[in-house]
């Protein structure tokens, strides 16, 4: 197979190889090869994007936003044609189903619609007559160049989280997409290029470690946005923050979804079968951990096996599958190392998902639905993220131990229950220690006018995602004082300006 054109950055509305001689393999995981190759920048490539970004965006940041909100709608209505275009893009590189990535599509193009309301969301607060004939205002300014570093999960609607809220504030973008699955960010730029985006307002630069260290010292790069695996979120907040950037890093999880005993066990089942194995489990909101409050356990645990073993694992392009491909044979091995990890340290393997295999699709990087009973939390599987499609069942005596065994772990993203008694839920929703909450809804991702985001190790900075937490990460405040007065001039005032 050769490869004769890698996939390329998007500088200035148009594909662009600038100087890079790097490349990376980008795998079709479901075939179990290599598809395509992707460029890597340099740290030259990505000075050649800052300076795009940085030249287009006085003018964009001057227009008036409702003029800048039409070029959103227009790329919500873009979006919404092609939207089975990208889904395809992102089966074939990332692996999920394609109703799944239409799913995602579809959560991406929420934020675009949201940021379609950017003359609402800028609007300042105004004080008439604060005294002697002053009034005071207070307005939220663009920033200059912003970028986002994205991971592979979700590589149409994460990026989606940042740039339509940032272009909307007055910004200009640079993506930094997951070098594994980086075709979705190319068709995104053509559609903002088609909904009449300016020439450098979103640039798009492939690569991998070297093109986010740039991007982190560039001193024209004013804010960072990240989301990912917790050590890079931390070094990415880190390296940000000590060259004077703004940042926000979005880290890894553990989602536990806590099971009372007067839940439904039917709907909890089922609950957990979409959360833990959807998207082989490759989601920062899938549930890893299922904590069972008291004599349930053994008919949860039952009832979670019989559906799990029904699951049709396959291509995710065709139809009918359930749960499709981990995104790369590297990234399935590792799962199968934890996965081994758990039995070593004890836990009962109720489902083992480590040997299959899909007929015809023999190389495909592909693991069954992997089900452990009898999980404690000295155990890796519980401490560790595994990002994949293996769940984990924590017994545990009472509700107050339930909460503390979440509370303790060292992330907090998302977390759900499912009880009957809104009691109970009351509570849980006071003490739980983590950014999203569900009640009897397992993946609690909030609407695009929320925001996203967790606590603890699940995200560095002080701003959640998108929404209005997102509009004033991508805004700096400035407030204005003016006055128009008469001739008749009063000289000098040296004290502190105060009303009498
Ligand atoms: P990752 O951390 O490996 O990569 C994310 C991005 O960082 C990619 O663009 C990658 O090129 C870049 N990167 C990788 N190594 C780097 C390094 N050493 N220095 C600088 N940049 C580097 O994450 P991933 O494997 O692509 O995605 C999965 C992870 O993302 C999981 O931990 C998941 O929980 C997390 N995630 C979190 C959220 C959230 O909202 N909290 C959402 C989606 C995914």
């Amino acid at each position: 197979m050769s490869f004769e054109h890698a996939l390329p950055h998007w500088i200035n509305n148009a594909r662009d190889v600038l100087h890079s001689e790097r490349q990376a393999d980008v795998f079709d995981p479901a075939h179990g090869r290599v598809a395509r190759r992707v460029l890597l920048a340099s740290d030259s490539d990505v000075s050649a994007a800052v300076a795009s970004a940085s030249a287009a965006q006085p003018a964009w940041g001057a227009l008036p936003p409702l003029r800048r909100a039409r070029v959103l709608f227009r790329m919500q209505e873009l979006v919404t044609k092609y939207s089975t275009d990208l889904a395809r893009l992102i089966t074939r590189e990332h692996g999920k189903t394609l109703p799944d990535a239409q799913g995602e599509v579809q959560r991406g193009l929420e934020v675009i619609e949201f940021a379609c309301g950017i003359p609402q969301l800028l609007k300042g607060q105004y004080s008439d007559n604060v005294g002697g004939g002053i009034a005071n205002w207070s307005q939220r300014m663009p920033l200059g160049v912003t970028a986002g570093i994205t991971p592979f999960n979700f590589p149409f609607m994460v990026p989606m989280w940042m740039a339509p809220v940032a272009i909307a504030c007055g910004n200009s973008f640079i993506l930094k997409p997951s070098e594994r699955d980086p075709s979705p960010s190319l068709l995104t730029a053509e559609l903002f290029r088609d909904a009449g985006l300016p020439d450098g307002v979103f640039n798009v630069v492939q690569g991998d470690r070297e093109a986010v260290d740039a991007l982190l010292v560039h001193p024209d790069v004013r804010a960072v946005s990240f989301v990912g695996s917790t050590p890079i979120a931390r070094h990415i907040y880190e390296t940000a923050a000590r060259h004077g950037k703004r940042a926000q890093a979005l880290g890894g999880a553990k989602n536990h979804m806590v099971v009372m005993p007067d839940a439904d066990i039917a709907q909890a089942a089922d609950a957990l079968i979409g959360a833990a194995y959807g998207s082989a489990g490759e989601r920062c909101m899938a549930i890893s951990v299922a904590v069972v409050v008291g004599d349930i356990a053994d008919a949860l645990v039952d009832a979670v096996k019989v559906r799990a073993q029904k699951l049709t694992i396959g291509d995710g392009e065709s139809p009918g599958a359930d749960m499709g491909p981990v995104v790369t044979a590297a990234h399935r091995d590792r799962i199968v190392s934890l996965i081994d990890s758990g039995i070593a340290e004890g836990a009962t393997l109720v489902l083992d998902g480590r040997r299959h295999t899909v007929a015809g699709r023999e190389n495909g990087y592909f693991l069954g639905a992997t089900l452990f009973d009898h999980v404690t939390p000295d155990m890796r599987i519980w401490r560790e993220e595994i990002f994949g499609p293996v769940l984990c069942v924590v017994r545990a005596a009472s509700f107050g131990e339930a909460v503390e065994l979440v509370n303790s772990h060292e992330y907090g993203n998302g977390v759900s229950l499912y009880t009957r008694d809104g009691r109970t839920a009351q509570e849980f929703a006071q003490r739980i220690e983590a950014g999203m909450v569900g009640i009897n809804v397992p993946i609690p991702v909030p609407m695009a006018w929320h925001s996203f985001g967790g606590w603890k190790q699940s995200l560095f900075g002080d701003l959640h995602a998108y929404g209005e937490e997102g509009v004033r990460f991508y805004t700096r405040y400035k407030s204005v004082m003016q006055r128009w007065p008469d001739s008749s001039s009063k000289g000098p005032e040296f004290g502190m300006p105060v009303n009498q």
